[in-house]
């Protein structure tokens, strides 16, 4: 079916490298043989598939690791780098697995958080070591690693399972689903003090979500340090280097942005916090500041004829306009009664007004928007629920220097 809409639509055709297919051959034998090989390589897709989850179970089963990347403190030895004396699987990084424990250890006192222990990891020498190459450990990474049940000895399977009906699409979350089968490898972690972390977690969750308040920020995630970003020692490949995070300071009572390099394991920052106030300011400054040219109008019109897109609207527009000046030219030479002519003019121009390309709206919306940003923004702030009005403005990213 998707090969006869595609062909359809697209004009596609399919040729077969190996045997025939209708394209390459438009006889009844052409099309048996498509049929076929898609029958056939239907099948093998799907055995391959049920197969692949199969062998991974039975490895889980086993206590053996299916993942390609081993967990932080364990070395993963394929079946190619197998020996008699150190055999494939998970073995424990004699160097890194008692920091790794460290890091278990205080997480449960509950003093610290992710982010402190991000820290103290990336100051052990063994961890910048085995870090030179890539990212330096954020506190998302430390997150993975205190909730992951392999240092456990346990290996957990579980089945992907996506969203949609089909594959390709997004991926459901395994947490809840996945199966955890005694592992051959050694265990770092005690059950006790894997557990005892997982409750400080919850505890802290708990303690969290009783205290933060909901507010909404106009430019989230886009505000970016300028101290960082002019840094020669940063790392620009990473999307998120250099973003300061805004957070609401109770003691403060205002929303501040700070710079998250320390977080992400960049080293200090000579950037204090910030007053969202003051990153609001300067980009209301410079929203104010920039100048419409006073022919947008015509620029407008230009951009909007030039559209391909818009071509087939503009030729109406113009059939309509044409008959506009005839209605005009019958009524100026007495040829149409007043009613006639009222009729008349007014349905075409309710027609003009419902072709009209959106591009004109949305254009001369944003030169409005530009010319007047300073009133707009100022009468957001008088309207009675400002946070509400807060949650209209949506404008592009600052550099704060
Ligand atoms: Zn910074």
């Amino acid at each position: 079916m998707i090969k006869a809409l595609l062909s359809h639509q697209c004009g596609l055709k399919l040729f077969c490298v190996e045997g025939v297919s209708q394209d390459d051959d438009d006889s009844p034998y052409g099309a048996l043989v498509e049929q076929m090989i898609a029958v056939f390589a239907a099948f093998y897709s799907h055995n391959l598939s049920s197969d692949t989850r199969r062998a991974k179970h039975a490895r889980a089963l086993r206590g053996e690791f299916n993942g390609s990347v081993p967990p932080l403190g364990y070395i993963l030895v394929t079946w190619a780098q197998a020996t008699p004396e150190r055999p494939a699987g998970l073995h424990v990084d004699p160097e890194i697995a008692p920091i790794v424990v460290e890091a278990f250890e205080r997480y449960a006192t509950g003093a610290h958080s992710d982010r402190t222990i991000a820290e103290w990891l990336n100051e052990q020498p063994a961890i910048r070591h085995f870090c030179e190459s890539g990212k330096p450990i954020g506190k998302e990474m430390v997150r993975d690693l205190l909730q992951n049940q392999t240092y456990t000895g346990r290996v957990g399977y579980s089945e992907t399972v996506y969203a949609g009906a089909s594959l390709g699409q997004r991926r459901k979350s395994r947490r809840n689903h996945i199966e955890r089968c005694e592992g051959r490898y050694e265990a770092i972690i005690s059950d006790e003090l894997f557990w005892a972390c997982q409750a400080v977690r919850e505890r802290l969750a708990c303690t969290h979500k009783t205290t933060s308040q909901s507010h909404t920020y106009i430019l989230p995630d886009r505000v970016f340090c300028g101290h960082c970003i002019a840094r020669g020692d940063g790392n620009l490949a990473d999307p998120n280097y250099g973003k300061m995070r805004i957070q609401w300071q109770d003691t403060k009572n205002a929303a501040i942005y700070r710079c998250i390099a320390r977080d992400r394991g960049y080293g200090d920052c000579e950037q204090g916090i910030v007053y969202e106030e003051r990153v609001l300011d300067m980009v209301v400054e410079m929203i104010s500041r920039l100048n419409v040219p006073g022919d947008a109008r015509e620029r407008i019109d230009a951009l909007v004829r030039s559209r391909p897109s818009n071509q087939q609207v503009l030729e109406q527009l113009a059939e309509l306009e044409e008959q506009q000046r005839r209605v005009q030219f019958s009524w100026e030479h007495g040829r149409l009664l007043p009613e006639e002519y009222l009729a008349r003019t007014s349905q075409l121009e309710r027609e003009i007004a419902s072709m009209r390309p959106l591009d004109y709206d949305r254009l001369e919306e944003a030169a409005d928007l530009i010319t007047h940003f300073r009133s707009y923004w100022k009468q957001c702030a008088e309207v009675d629920n400002p946070e509400e009005a807060r949650q209209q403005h949506r404008r592009p990213g600052v550099c704060i220097r």
